[in-house]
């Protein structure tokens, strides 16, 4: 051990030491509780996915180091999904490297991208990890507060376009939005496009709900938007799509200049990886339409469940037009700390859900909101929802 005058963990990474999930996933564990805590399903996706997967690994397809920007087969895959989703073209040798996950999409983007002191303006609530890797390397964040309107969080244009300093260097975005389900219309899109052009900023745009979108919501891509394709690092992934989140297979499109700069960073952080998992999501991205609407309808129908269950206890349900999540307010209920109302909840109703506040910097604009996921099996659904009936309904 080093003198106690100096914290071991530095001084950057100081305010990210622990992660409510694992508060709230050992507090599932010694209560019992039904985890709605974290995002990730409870089956694995599709079976002929995984066999080949298994195919691979055993045709010794990645099992040594994959090439450094990502196997020639799923880049492809790559940019035939953007092209045949959202008439998007992007050249596989050059505009394409594949990622550990998403994860290290948002990580290498933003050690690529940014100088120390370079402010980066993101959407608050902001997923847990954008802030710990804008400060990994040591920019600022900025938020701007997503705000409830009615049923849904939206942005506030005004307040994004303040939010622009002659220091800003990128927009993080995220559309389908975690936590609060809101997926951004192409008039809000437009509107951070034109700002994006007017002061020459770079985006970095996560979309890894993509295909998660319900009730004829559109998901637009900024990299679509006029002025945007070359300004924009666009980040996809197989994990929430293809319900395999722990094969943490992710890309990055962009234009080559953004491509090198990102792979840059990423070729010192993994390296490579997920041999194997490259070809089977290359074969994953090319399944037909009824694959994707089929998986859509389905989680639809589980938001649905829960969402009913949640309003019938006495939450107010934002209902979610994407993602994997409801975001409720517990203030019906009579709450309003959504810290101590998370902690409280495994024993009061045996069920895990997270307090949005952990995913604001404005922690006191997040405090009544509480976060579940609704990515479970329909009978763990059903009866979740009933012990949040039982222990609030009266
Ligand atoms: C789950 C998630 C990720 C991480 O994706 P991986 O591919 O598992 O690394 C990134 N962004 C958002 C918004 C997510 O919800």
């Amino acid at each position: 051990m080093t003198s106690s005058a100096r914290p071991i963990l530095n001084r950057r990474l100081a305010e990210f030491g622990t992660t409510i999930f694992a508060e709230m996933s050992a507090l599932a564990v010694s209560t019992g509780a039904i985890n709605l805590g974290q995002g990730f399903p409870d089956t694995d996706g599709p079976e002929e996915i995984r066999e080949a997967a298994v195919r691979a690994l055993r045709d010794g397809r990645g099992n040594q180091y994959p090439p450094g920007p990502g196997v020639p087969e799923l880049r492809t895959a790559v940019v035939e999904h953007q092209r045949r989703r959202y008439d998007l073209s992007y050249d596989p040798d050059t505009e394409v490297l594949v990622t550990a996950g998403a994860t290290e999409a948002i990580a290498a983007s933003l050690l690529a991208l940014l100088e120390p002191g370079d402010e980066v303006v993101a959407l608050e609530p902001y997923y847990d990890s954008y802030a710990a890797c804008i400060a990994m390397a040591g920019g600022k964040r900025v938020p701007v507060t997503l705000r409830p309107y009615g049923s849904s969080f939206r942005l506030d244009l005004d307040e994004l376009r303040d939010a622009v300093t002659d220091r800003t260097r990128l927009l993080l975005i995220n559309t389908p939005h975690n936590p609060t389900g809101t997926v951004l219309s192409r008039e809000e899109l437009t509107a951070i496009a034109e700002l994006a052009v007017e002061r020459d900023l770079l985006v970095v745009t996560d979309e890894v709900y993509e295909h998660l979108v319900f009730d004829g919501a559109e998901h637009v891509p900024l990299a679509s938007l006029p002025g945007m394709r070359d300004r924009t690092v666009t980040i996809g992934s197989a994990g929430k799509t293809f319900s395999y989140t722990g094969w943490k297979v992710g890309w990055v499109t962009a234009a080559p200049e953004l491509v090198m700069a990102v792979r840059s960073a990423k070729q010192y952080l993994t390296y490579v990886s997920a041999g194997p998992f490259q070809y089977a999501v290359a074969e994953a991205l090319a399944l037909p339409d009824t694959y994707f609407s089929a998986f859509r309808e389905d989680m639809r129908a589980k938001r649905d469940l829960l969402a009913a269950g949640l309003a019938e206890a006495g939450f107010g349900v934002f209902r979610p037009a994407g993602t994997y999540f409801i975001t409720t307010d517990i203030r019906p209920l009579g709450h309003g700390d959504g810290f101590a109302f998370c902690r409280a909840l495994p024993e009061r109703a045996g069920v895990v859900a997270i307090p949005n506040a952990v995913f604001y910097d404005h922690r006191e604009a997040g405090a009544p909101f509480v976060r579940f996921a609704f990515c479970k099996r329909t009978e763990v659904l059903a009866d979740a929802a009933e012990r949040l009936r039982k222990a609030f309904a009266h």
